[in-house]
């Protein structure tokens, strides 16, 4: 029924703390760790989330598991199981009602169904526990198993919810209504934003941001010889000179005139490297706003190509605007065969795609990444954010927006939509673009150019960025986050 998780991270603390311009962070997560560890010693904190594979949370949990470990933690990872299809689905109802999407329907049957299977899982979990533990249960999959343990132990109980959406609908109420009961005896919660929290919750939660990982292949420092070689590995750019490393097995795909998908070297090469370029990278969701910053991007280049003459601030700029490119990458079609959604996205951006004229095709290139090894998947998200002049994440939606921190965290100026998440990291012309108007085409030109035109200005905003992800949206961050609420937890602090 339920699962333990074994966490082998190669890169532990003291790896991180051998790199320069981490070993700062390092010794302070390590000074705060000091004050912190010692009233969680002696206890086992158990991370018990629905999934070992797959989704944010399971992508998260090791290393944070394995830094706390690293910092004389004792923690463990539980993963529940079902024995009933319906728990499943049901749950990723409830997700998508936080989310303000998905069906009405949660009564008497699935209050049975969820019952049931958190009480198998917590009667599998409980000859584990001791007393003093510290369950940290993570998304409303296993919410109720933390409440009942708590009322039959002496453990300490906090809650994180890793989604949520700014919206108090009747959707959104439906699914909150639903798990009310199993909030009052956890201790504390954990939220990404305060616009999640629930009315019920508004005393009783904390703010913990997502992180990332800077040694990691999303995020990792590459040479520029390293660079060089996963485009060629990666068939996203022509080697014009023998490079060390053998190609990936699966190239990067680019959608061609026709709207069909073909090995991105087989067309005209994009030109990542030489010429100035605009990266959006997010999974093909209609709320990640793709189709508006094509069009955006589009009518940006229409309207230099119509100015005359006399109205080009520079020829710079005129320059920049006749060779700068768009780049719209996803996972590769063919491995989200299960998402009807993603599938209707990449149709609609073909429609527009096919209708533009041929220099705009040349112009835009949206890529299909291939999905088959997670970490070609991320040394090619890594590379197109290190190519990139500017990253845009124009989501109309965003629990939070990894895309923007991973671009932030490589000194990229990024024009970032209003959605919640972009805004918990982004201050507007400090350290990135706020875009007010999402799906405003005209809007979106203006903004393009206008960051555009100015280096130093995109300068100021990428170092501003850096330094904000550095203070804020590191791994070490969110361990030192964690610690302070597991200690405020087991001493009664609130
Ligand atoms: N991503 C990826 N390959 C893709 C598309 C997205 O690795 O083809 C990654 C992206 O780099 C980021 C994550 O998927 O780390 C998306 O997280 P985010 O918080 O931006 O949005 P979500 O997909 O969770 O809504």
């Amino acid at each position: 029924m339920i699962d333990f998780v074994e966490v082998n991270e190669s890169i532990r603390l003291e790896d991180y703390g051998k790199v320069t311009f981490l070993s700062k962070a390092v010794s302070e997560l390590k000074e705060k760790a000091g004050a912190l560890v010692p009233s969680l010693k002696g206890r086992t904190i158990w991370m018990i989330n629905s999934t070992a594979q797959g989704g944010g949370v399971a992508e998260m949990l090791p290393k944070l598991i394995s830094l706390c470990c690293d910092l004389g933690l004792d923690v463990r990872w539980a993963v529940i199981g079902a024995d009933q299809k319906a728990f499943f689905s049901l749950t990723k109802n409830i997700h998508n009602l936080i989310h303000d999407s998905g069906k009405i329907n949660l009564g008497e049957k699935e209050r049975e169904i969820y019952e049931s299977v958190n009480r198998k899982n917590a009667d599998a979990l409980k000859p584990h526990l001791k007393p003093g533990d510290v369950l940290v249960v993570h998304d409303p999959q296993p919410m109720a198993l933390g409440h009942m343990l708590k009322a039959e132990m002496d453990i300490h109980a906090i809650w994180r919810c890793h989604i949520g959406v700014a919206a108090d609908t009747d959707r959104t109420r439906h699914a909150w209504e639903f798990l009310a009961p199993y909030a009052d005896r956890y201790e504390q919660t954990v939220f990404t934003a305060t616009e999640y929290v629930p009315g019920y919750l508004h005393e009783k939660f904390r703010i913990i941001h997502p992180a990332i990982d800077p040694l990691n292949h999303k995020n990792r420092d590459l040479e520029p010889v390293k660079m060089t070689g996963i485009l060629c590995n990666s068939r996203l750019a022509k080697a014009h000179q023998p490079v060390l490393t053998p190609l990936f097995d699966h190239p990067v795909q680019r959608m061609d005139t026709d709207g069909s998908f073909a090995p991105a070297i087989n067309s005209h090469e994009i030109g990542l490297m030489y010429r100035p370029i605009v990266t959006q990278v997010s999974r093909w969701d209609r709320l990640k706003g793709f189709l508006p910053l094509l069009q955006g991007f589009a009518e940006m280049k229409r309207r230099a190509g119509e100015r005359p003459e006399s109205e080009w601030e520079s020829d710079r700029h005129k320059r920049r605007m006749d060779i700068v490119r768009l780049v719209l990458a996803g996972p590769d079609p063919d491995s989200i065969q299960d998402d009807p959604e993603g599938i209707e996205v990449v149709e609609e951006l073909k429609d527009v795609y096919t209708s533009l004229s041929e220099p705009l095709q040349r112009d835009i290139a949206i890529l299909a990444l291939p999905m088959a090894s997670r970490k070609e998947n991320a040394l090619i998200v890594n590379v197109l954010q290190r190519a990139s002049s500017l990253v845009v994440q124009n989501s109309l939606q965003e629990g939070f927006g990894l895309t923007a921190t991973e671009a932030m965290w490589k000194r990229k100026p990024v024009l970032a939509s209003d959605a919640t998440g972009l805004r918990e990291q982004i201050d507007d012309d400090v350290d990135g673009c706020i875009n007010h108007h999402v799906e405003d085409v005209d809007g979106m030109a203006d903004q393009l150019e206008s960051i555009l035109q100015s280096p130093l200005h995109r300068e100021r905003l990428a170092k501003n960025a850096q330094r904000k992800v550095y203070g804020k949206f590191l791994v070490f961050t969110q361990v030192a986050a964690w610690l302070q609420t597991m200690r405020d937890v087991v001493e009664g602090r609130s």
